[in-house]
């Protein structure tokens, strides 16, 4: 059994001067408490017990080529050396716009911010001053980051705050201090569900500014679109005037190139993207059509931020996508196969030790479920879920070497072998004979 002092003396001493104890609240659901990094290395990740686990975390997603990359080291440093960030323009930011451009198949343009939740929000902002309306519609169990305007609950933690089903639901702030009126202007609907969208879109049409959406549920369930639902968002927001904004934040880079409007073949109006974008450096993006970016060129729409496009973030970034971009994107192809040997390995111990689970696997980004079903295609099925007893599977690989996040989501990285895999598989089947 792994034991944490060191992690746990830190804990304790973070808690009086850092509020919360963690740098970003949903890092406190670790159990048995937040632990603390000392160094990584490729798909490794040591701790300050000096414990060292095969890391499926991936810092929430960013680490899509691992910790502390040779290439990327280098070109942060070297850009580093030459000075951090300008108030400037500088080179950078113009290549990495080419790049985006060329990569992804809805950008005719792009605009830099810092996360992800900066990046939705100029994306909103976008889609309001485009349609002159005010009404975003989201998707229950989606998550687009924690700005007042659409902060709902944490990822995957369910239905929150939000109350009501279909037309017409109404949303609650997902925390305190959001103001109480904040959320007036988003309508929740369920996810993957053709006729209430259709009606919902055509009967509101005139308030509606944009549907945003996941395109794979990544953030609950790994749920997959039902085939043709991203096409009729598509075919509805076209016929209606409505803004289709995809949020790409975590399926940008990871499910291929061309995040995953490129992988399904939807052109969206605009995408968010961020995590795998700048590999483990703070920066995102905004992408999309003329039509909007267009409001940005004329000032009608400011867009702002004293470290947008900094020096280190691009370099980040360009090196991250070149890297990606090797050999035709070979990299998504390796991680996604990996990922199916592991899914393929997970179902098999399920089955072994007689648990009932689920994994859902897109590309590199898998969720590992205890439920009794089938399958679990639709949130209302997530939603049965025994999270208590996935956060204590989490603890228990933990013990075995293995770094998980507690909600059930894992990431791979292009650091990740089949001897990590094989290791992991073993690990799944000490820890599952220890579950009761
Ligand atoms: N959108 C999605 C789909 C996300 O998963 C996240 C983060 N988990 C965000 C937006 C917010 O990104 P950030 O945490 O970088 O603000």
């Amino acid at each position: 059994m792994f034991t944490y002092e060191r992690s746990k003396i830190s804990y304790e001493r973070a808690k009086q001067h850092l509020a919360g104890g963690v740098a970003s609240s949903l890092r406190a659901s670790m159990k048995p408490f937040p632990l603390y990094a000392d160094s990584a290395k490729g798909a490794r990740l040591q701790d300050i017990d000096n414990h060292t686990y095969i890391d499926y975390l991936l810092a929430y997603g960013p680490l899509i080529l691992g910790h502390a990359h040779d290439g990327l080291t280098e070109s942060i440093l070297s850009s580093m050396r030459k000075g951090y960030t300008y108030g400037l323009q500088h080179e950078g930011e113009i290549e990495l716009a080419d790049l985006l451009v060329e990569v992804l198949p809805c950008a005719d343009k792009v605009a830099f911010s810092g996360s992800g939740t900066e990046a939705v929000m100029l994306a909103l902002r976008l889609a309001r001053a485009h349609t002159g309306k005010s009404k975003i519609v989201r998707f229950h169990g989606h998550y687009h980051g924690w700005s007042d305007a659409i902060f709902t609950s944490f990822p995957g933690a369910g239905l929150g705050a939000s109350v009501g089903d279909g037309e017409g639901a109404t949303v609650s702030p997902g925390t305190s201090g959001q103001s109480a009126n904040s959320l007036d202007d988003v309508i929740l609907l369920p996810w993957n569900d053709p006729e209430v969208l259709a009606s919902t879109l055509r009967s509101r049409s005139g308030e509606i500014a944009a549907v945003i959406s996941e395109p794979v549920m990544c953030n609950s369930g790994c749920l997959q679109p039902k085939p043709g639902y991203l096409e009729l968002i598509r075919q509805l927001t076209n016929e209606l005037g409505i803004v289709f904004i995809l949020d790409e934040v975590i399926t940008g880079f990871r499910l291929g190139l061309g995040g995953a409007h490129g992988r399904f073949g939807i052109k969206p109006d605009l995408v968010t993207i961020g995590k795998a974008m700048g590999g483990g450096i703070a920066i995102s993006a905004v992408a999309g059509s003329n039509a909007l970016m267009k409001l940005i060129d004329t000032s009608a729409v400011n867009h702002l931020g004293t470290l947008n496009g900094n020096g280190v973030a691009t370099a980040a970034a360009l090196t991250t996508i070149r890297e990606l971009a090797q050999q035709n994107g070979a990299a998504f192809k390796r991680m996604e196969e990996l990922f199916v040997t592991l899914s393929a390995g997970i179902r098999g111990l399920l089955s072994k030790h007689g648990i009932p689970g689920v994994v859902n696997q897109c590309g590199p980004v898998l969720h590992m479920m205890f439920i009794d079903e089938p399958e679990v295609a639709d949130f209302d099925t997530f939603n049965k879920r025994d999270a208590g007893k996935y956060a204590r599977f989490a603890e228990l690989m933990l013990s075995e070497g293995v770094l998980l996040r507690p909600n059930g989501l894992w990431y791979i990285s292009t650091a990740h072998s089949l001897t990590d895999i094989d290791e992991t598989l073993l690990a799944v089947d000490r820890a599952l004979s220890q579950l009761e």
